[in-house]
C-alpha cells in the first residue's frame, strides 16, 4: 500500500473515531500523529476532559451527534477542542442552542450563600464569540466551540441575575462527600477522556438513535437505544473501542448477548445485550454498554431532523418502515 493510501486510511479511521473533518486532518495528521493515531491525555488533562464528558453526556434531549458533540479535535500543541452541534431539542419539544444546553450542564448555581458549581472543580477561562475555555487548575484547558452565531458572553450575561437569585439547598448535599467523589473522578478520568476523544464512535459505529450515560461510583454506563426493527449491531462498536491501535486498552469482562436468541425477537419483549469492559492493565473502572430495543420506542425522526441530523445517519438508525433489513452499521 502506498504512503498516500495509508494516510487516507488513517484519516478515514480518525474521522470515524473523532468526528473530525477530513479536510482539517489532511493538513494536520502528519504533524499530529507522532506516536498513536489518537493521543492519550496526561492525568491532569484527562480529568478535565472526563469532567466535561460526564456533565455533557447524560443525554435527556435530542441531538444530531452523541450528546451534542459533533467532533473532538486534538491540536498539535495538545489543545482539546470540543465542537458542539448548533442546537438541541428537549424531551418536552423546546429547541435550544447547544451553548445554552452546555451551560445548563456545567454552570455553577448558588446555594446557602455560596456558589455550588454543577461541575464544581471547573472554571471558565477564555471567552470568545464561538469559544468557551474551561480549566481545572489554570494550566490545562479545554475549549467548547460552537459554530458562528454563538455569543458565549451574552449567554453568560443573561444568566448572571438568575444565578444570583437561585437558592437551591439540595445542591449543597453533594459537598459532604466531595472527597470520595474526587477520588472516583480520578479513577475514571482515563475512561472519560478516552471516550470523549472517540465520541463519534457512538454515531458512526452503532445503530443507536439515542445514547444516554451516567456514572455509578467507578462504573460508567452507556445505554444505546436502537429501534426494534434495526439490528443492535454491537460488534462493530465493541471492536473499534477495543482496537489495539485506535481504541482504548479495554477487554470484555462480562457479556450477556441475547440478540441471536429467537425468544428475544418476540414482539413485546425487550432486546438487551450488556457488555462490561475493563482496562487491560490495572486501571480502575468499568465501562458498561447496554444495547437495547424497547418495545414501543420507535425513535423520533422528525425531531432529529429539527436538530439537523445527517440524513444518511437517520436512514440507517431510523429507516423508513420496511427498509431496515439491509441497513447495518458500516464496517
Ligand atoms: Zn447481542
Amino acid at each position: 500500500m502506498s504512503a498516500g493510501g495509508r494516510l487516507t486510511d488513517r484519516i478515514r479511521t480518525r474521522c470515524l473515531y473523532t468526528g473530525e473533518s477530513p479536510r482539517w486532518l489532511k493538513g494536520s495528521l502528519t504533524r499530529l500523529d507522532n506516536l498513536r493515531p489518537i493521543p492519550d491525555a496526561d492525568e491532569s488533562q484527562a480529568l478535565l476532559e472526563s469532567r466535561v464528558m460526564e456533565h455533557l453526556a447524560h443525554g435527556g434531549a435530542y441531538f444530531a451527534h452523541p450528546f451534542g458533540i459533533a467532533r473532538t479535535r486534538i491540536t498539535s500543541d495538545g489543545e482539546t477542542i470540543v465542537h458542539l452541534d448548533d442546537r438541541t431539542v428537549s424531551e418536552s419539544g423546546d429547541q435550544h442552542p447547544m451553548s445554552t444546553y452546555a451551560l445548563d450542564c456545567l454552570l455553577p448555581t448558588r446555594g446557602k450563600g455560596i456558589y455550588v458549581p454543577r461541575a464544581d472543580d471547573l472554571r471558565m477561562t477564555v471567552i470568545r464569540n464561538t469559544d468557551l475555555g474551561l480549566t481545572r487548575n489554570g494550566v490545562r484547558t479545554l475549549v467548547l466551540r460552537r459554530t458562528a452565531g454563538t455569543r458565549w458572553r451574552s449567554e453568560l450575561a443573561d444568566r448572571e441575575s438568575p444565578l444570583r437569585e437561585t437558592d437551591d439547598d439540595s445542591l449543597t448535599i453533594s459537598m459532604g462527600s466531595r472527597l470520595t467523589w474526587h477520588w472516583e473522578r480520578l479513577d475514571l478520568a482515563w475512561l472519560g477522556s478516552g471516550l470523549l476523544r472517540r465520541i463519534a464512535l457512538f454515531h458512526t459505529s452503532s445503530s443507536a438513535y439515542r445514547v444516554t450515560s451516567w456514572r455509578q461510583r467507578r462504573e460508567w454506563i452507556f445505554e444505546l437505544d436502537t429501534r426494534r426493527d434495526v439490528p443492535l449491531g454491537h460488534d462493530v462498536l465493541l471492536e473499534r473501542l477495543m482496537d489495539r491501535v485506535w481504541g482504548l486498552p479495554l477487554r470484555i469482562q462480562r457479556a450477556s448477548c441475547t440478540c441471536g436468541n429467537d425468544g428475544s425477537r418476540a414482539e413485546g419483549t425487550m432486546k438487551s445485550c450488556v457488555f462490561c469492559l475493563v482496562h487491560t492493565g490495572d486501571r480502575v473502572g468499568v465501562l458498561q454498554l447496554r444495547f437495547r430495543s424497547v418495545p414501543g420506542a420507535a425513535g423520533d425522526r422528525a425531531t432529529l431532523q429539527r436538530v439537523s441530523a445527517d440524513p444518511a445517519w437517520l436512514d440507517r438508525v431510523l429507516p423508513a418502515q420496511g427498509e431496515s433489513s439491509a441497513l447495518e452499521v458500516p464496517a
